[in-house]
């Protein structure tokens, strides 16, 4: 049996939808179906996601969203009327405007494009709807109740032979809608596949599998054919948006086999996902490279670092203080470098600042924006030598200044920091060092 998982540009028109439904209906073990909202249909395109988040914010500010709602609605008249199918989409959209003018959170606002989106799906299939804030729970923190929704998933679908069930949101102890953050579909799921035992989950999107770079940056990038829960996490955590980076939470206890396919290209095996790296079959240095823009740098400096014990608990209890989480703690003998994402700093950079020279008596602070990671990642990067040296010397052939480097422990990934005007040439430059040469 298998969960599919459709995203957004699989679900954007009536006739994306209409290849959505012949495979589905091509494999009689695709029973349980998960759908995004609507996503772009080109690149200047809005998603529906993005466009119900723009009707919230209509609403704070005029107390409707009579004219941001109108793309909305227009999405969606246009897919019912070229699919025909039987859904009362006035009383529906009718229900949601009045639903988004009235709630205080953006999540029920956001929810509601892949609300109606399975809803369309199912009339089309002739298949059961689940709405998911029955079955997929938060606690009051907003954290995912994992054992909680995998029972009520598997109470509820077990009696069904077929279901779709919309991705993305689920609701609180008070019965709230809640959303996972963006991308959030992928983990709906695995938490179904999960929950109702599936053979594998297939994870159905525009590219021919999880790609060894972003194809936005690098031209034509290869697929991977395998790659273990940690790359992916590792891969994805990194900026790799194919798959969500939480979405092996659900499935890597059992080991369920996740498939990520191309719905433009269905008879391309795509890239399977696997529990551990002795079931990936393969010989390339790295798997894949991945990154992501919008970070800065704060360096700290401080003669005799080394001998003063307590250091880093006082630097990093400002962070924790403040609610900031941190990327990477570089550290030298007299220097602490923090890398923090630009968003987390927005209104508190200067406070942090003078918090850390007075807590620490640091001789010197220094903050550096504009800095972007390059993740280099591979199970096998571990027993080659050379590999380092050979990401060192491609980075500095293409004139690229580094920045940060960061090992992780298990020896997985490499992490390079440079300036962001240098990112999309660092990721090429690797690309072709590691993949393209072998
Ligand atoms: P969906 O709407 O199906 O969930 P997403 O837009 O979330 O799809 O993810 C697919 C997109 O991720 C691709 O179109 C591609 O542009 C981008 N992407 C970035 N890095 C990678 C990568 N390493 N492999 C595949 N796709 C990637
Ligand atoms: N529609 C949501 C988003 O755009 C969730 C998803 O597509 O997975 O983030
Ligand atoms: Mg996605």
């Amino acid at each position: 049996m298998k969960v599919c998982k459709f995203g957004g540009t699989s679900m954007a028109n009536a006739s994306t939808i209409k290849r959505v439904v012949n495979i589905i209906e091509d494999d009689p073990s695709r029973k349980y179906i998960v759908v995004s909202a609507p996503g772009k249909r080109n690149s200047a395109d809005v998603k529906v996601t993005d466009a119900l988040y723009a009707c919230f914010n209509e609403v704070q500010k005029t107390g409707n969203c009579d004219s941001t709602f109108l793309t909305v609605a227009k999405r969606f008249h246009e897919i019912v009327n070229e699919l025909g199918v039987d859904v009362d989409l006035d009383e529906n959209l009718k229900v949601i405007k009045e639903g988004i003018e009235a709630s205080k959170t953006p999540d029920y606002a956001a929810s509601r494009g892949e609300y109606l989106s399975a809803k369309i799906l199912a009339a089309k299939l002739g298949y059961d709807f689940v709405d998911a804030d029955e079955i997929i729970k938060f606690n009051d923190k907003g954290e995912l109740l994992l054992n909680y929704s995998l029972d009520a998933v598997k109470a509820k679908l077990s009696k069904l032979d077929h279901a779709v069930i919309p991705g993305f949101y689920g609701s609180d102890t008070n019965g709230k809608v809640h959303t996972f953050s963006r991308g959030g579909s992928d983990i709906t799921g695995a938490i179904v596949a999960r929950a109702m035992k599936a053979d594998v989950y297939e994870n159905w999107t525009d590219v021919d599998g999880f790609l060894t770079a972003d194809p936005r940056i690098v031209d034509n990038p290869t697929t991977i054919t395998c790659l273990s829960y940690k790359e992916l996490r590792e891969l994805s955590y990194m900026g790799a948006e194919v798959m969500h980076p939480e979405s092996i939470f659900p499935v890597h206890s059992v080991g369920l086999p996740i498939n990520i396919k191309n719905t433009f290209n269905p008879s391309h095996p795509g890239t399977m996902i696997v529990k551990t790296a002795e079931q990936v079959d393969g010989n390339s240095v790295i798997t894949g490279v991945s990154g992501q823009k919008g970070l800065t740098i704060i360096n700290i400096e401080k003669d005799m670092m080394n001998n003063e014990i307590g250091f880093a608990r006082r630097v990093l209890s400002i962070l924790e203080y403040e609610g900031i989480s941190f990327e990477h703690v570089p550290s030298g003998i007299d220097t602490m470098s923090l890398v923090i994402r630009d968003e987390y700093l927005v209104g508190k950079m200067q406070k942090i600042l003078q918090k850390i020279k007075e807590s620490v008596h640091a001789d010197n602070v220094e903050i550096h924006s504009g800095l972007s990671l390059v993740a280099i990642v591979g199970h096998n990067m571990a027993s080659r030598l050379g590999t380092a040296a050979t990401a060192f010397k491609a980075l500095a052939d293409a004139h690229i200044n580094v920045r940060m480097i960061d090992q992780g422990s298990s020896e997985l990934n490499i992490i390079v920091g440079v300036d962001t005007c240098d990112y999309e040439k660092a990721i090429n430059a690797i690309y072709y060092a590691f993949v393209k040469e072998q």
